[in-house]
């Protein structure tokens, strides 16, 4: 079980990149705002006109120049519905890409990071990001963005506007919007954190769920269902507390808000109405001013709804941004291993710093050998695994293929040369077909056929629709020991030279299991095969024998000269034949 936290991006960090994300869309952008400000001018228009209208009356002037002026304001509310409805239009599309462009960016980080750091780092908290922040993010795009957008042009350009009627009025009019401005810095002050927090409860939540039903046998077997159960609420109090902190943030936020929107208007009424009285203005000027004014708390009540909504998808976007900052080891891309050779010298390996759990491991694997690595639980067989398919670097001494690092090649090249094989196997939801293509795209069916008949997978004929069978979901179920085929059925197709198989046959009945391995043995003939053997008929048909224990290599040699040396591996096969070939739990790790 791993629990360590993902980074969250420094605020500064998270501006530039969705700075960055605007500007990869930058003229669509231009034209959303541009395609706005007309709109907006073209409202502005209307008040205006309204106000020469009162004037007009209040002059006694001809019916023909109000009905000229009435249909003019018809025309600009026409003009404005267009320009409107165009600027929704590519706004949506704008947020719709820059969702898209989001969600494309999370997965190629996430599938980019190492498998070494993926092991580490708490599932919850990357299902968490992958799932709620990356939605909050892309709806917000969709949603909040343009018409925040559109909110704040016409904000602009109305003010502006009234400054343009009476600059008196309109400085009424800003000192009216104070309030609004003090109660949003008041609340932007404290969301970010607020929402950050809320955020890593529910990390913290999806990760005690996560870990609980994955170890739900052990958690019975141990008897710590009350423990889990105080976990898993515990986590939920967390998440509660932080979201009434929120919640409170926001019930002072809006009332605020509210009231301050007649602000304004009020401060224009009374000033324009002694201005007004003192000859200094004209009715229609203060008319007009207060209808701008009337006019704005439209776009400031949408930029308000959606303000909270952007605090959440801050912090969820600082939560995503965050991944940038894991160590990701480019592999270096310009190297090719001369031959298949894989040497281990000197490996010294720790997963916590003072700890090494292998100590000084020699070990040269001959092209085509097949070499069973037994020992006792503990003794560091799947770490050396893990080394040995590149997943991790040694802390000192060096693994390599044909002279190069493995965990330095390129994930692509690494595929080709080593394949781990563990217990742990995914089926996509997908068809039979489709679940062994992302081994070896190019595959005709005929190979496809081939590939699963060599792992002993000979239920598929059972199967009507054959390799179109949809899994998962709805579709077919394969049991354990089926899917296990299947993922043995990609190695087959991706066809490295080295296989590290590390316990891949345990979900396996003993019979399945020896068959999958012997069709597995039969298709890999000539190339190099790694087993972790549990089960020591394994290490019985291998060509050679190591034995680590206590992190150390004690003995190499074939079956029958191990025996014959009578040690540690002899005791292991006196241990495993007394509890019988066929138990389920072999006396090897
Ligand atoms: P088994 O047969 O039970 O699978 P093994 O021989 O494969 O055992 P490893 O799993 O390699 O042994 O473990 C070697 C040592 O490293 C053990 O002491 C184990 O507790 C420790 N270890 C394994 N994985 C981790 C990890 N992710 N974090 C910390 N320690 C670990």
């Amino acid at each position: 079980m791993t629990d360590q936290h993902l980074p969250v991006a420094a605020p500064g960090d998270a501006r530039r990149a969705a700075v960055r994300v605007v500007r990869q869309d930058g003229r669509v952008f231009g034209v959303t705002v541009g395609l706005n400000a007309l709109a907006t001018v073209a409202g502005l228009v209307g008040p205006w006109l309204l106000g020469q209208i009162i004037n007009t009356v209040e002059n006694g002037g001809a019916v023909g120049t109000i009905d000229r002026l009435a249909l003019l304001i018809l025309l600009c509310a026409l003009v404005q519905l267009v320009l409107t409805r165009y600027a929704r239009y590519i706004g949506a599309r704008f947020g719709e890409q820059a969702s898209a462009r989001i969600r494309e960016l999370f997965l190629g980080r996430v599938l980019r990071l190492p498998a070494s750091v993926v092991e580490r780092i708490s599932t919850g908290d990357l299902t968490t990001r992958g799932t709620g922040d990356v939605t909050t993010v892309a709806s917000t795009l969709r949603g909040a963005i343009p018409d925040v957008l559109v909110g704040a042009v016409q904000s602009v350009f109305i003010l502006a506007a009234v400054f343009v009627v009476n600059p008196l009025l309109g400085a009424c009019g800003v000192v009216g919007l104070l309030g609004i401005w003090f109660a949003n810095r008041w609340y932007l002050r404290r969301a970010r954190s607020a929402y950050l927090d809320l955020g890593a409860a529910n990390s913290v939540l999806a990760e005690v769920l996560v870990s609980t039903a994955h170890g739900a046998r052990t958690v019975e077997a141990l008897g710590l269902q009350e423990r889990r159960i105080q976990a898993t609420v515990d986590a939920i109090e967390q998440c509660r507390r932080h979201r009434m902190r929120a919640l409170s943030l926001r019930t002072v936020l809006f009332p605020t808000i509210d009231i301050s929107y007649f602000l304004p208007l009020v401060g224009v009424l009374l000033v324009g109405g002694a201005l007004y009285d003192n000859g200094a203005i004209s009715l229609g000027a203060v008319v007009t001013s207060a209808l701008y004014l009337r006019q704005l708390s439209g776009p400031l009540e949408i930029i308000e709804l959606w303000i909270d909504l952007l605090q959440s998808c801050a912090a969820s976007f600082a939560r995503l941004e965050g991944l940038t900052q894991l160590r990701v080891t480019e592999p270096a891309v310009d190297v090719a291993p001369a031959d298949d050779r894989i040497e281990v010298s000197g490996v010294h390996y720790a997963y916590t710093s003072g700890r090494d759990v292998l100590h000084g491991v020699d070990l040269d694997i001959r092209p085509g050998e097949r070499l069973a690595i037994v020992g006792p639980s503990g003794a560091g067989k799947s770490t050396l695994g893990r080394l040995l398919a590149g997943i991790d670097h040694p802390r000192v001494g060096a693994v390599t293929v044909g002279g190069v690092a493995v965990a330095d090649l390129p994930p692509d090249q690494l595929r080709r040369q080593i394949v781990l094989v563990t217990q742990e196997y995914h089926v996509f939801h997908d068809s039979i077909r489709h679940n062994l293509l992302v081994a070896k795209p190019s595959a005709t069916d005929a190979e496809l056929h081939a590939a699963l008949d060599a792992v002993g997978a000979r239920w598929l004929a059972e199967l009507p629709d054959g390799l179109d069978t949809e899994l998962g979901g709805k579709g077919y179920r394969l049991d354990s020991g089926r899917a296990q085929q299947l993922a043995l059925c990609r190695v087959v197709l991706a066809d490295p030279h080295t296989l590290v198989l590390d316990e891949a046959t345990a979900m396996l009945d003993p019979t399945t299991a020896r068959n999958t391995e012997r069709a597995l043995s039969a298709v890999l003939a000539g190339r190099t095969v790694v087993a972790i053997a549990h089960r020591l008929h394994t290490a019985h048909d291998a060509h050679r024998v190591a034995v680590l224990a206590d992190g150390r290599l004690t003995e190499t040699g074939t079956h029958d000269e191990l025996l014959a040396v009578d040690g540690a591996y002899a005791d292991l096969w006196r241990s495993w034949h007394s509890e019988g070939r066929h138990g389920s739990r072999p006396t090897t790790g």
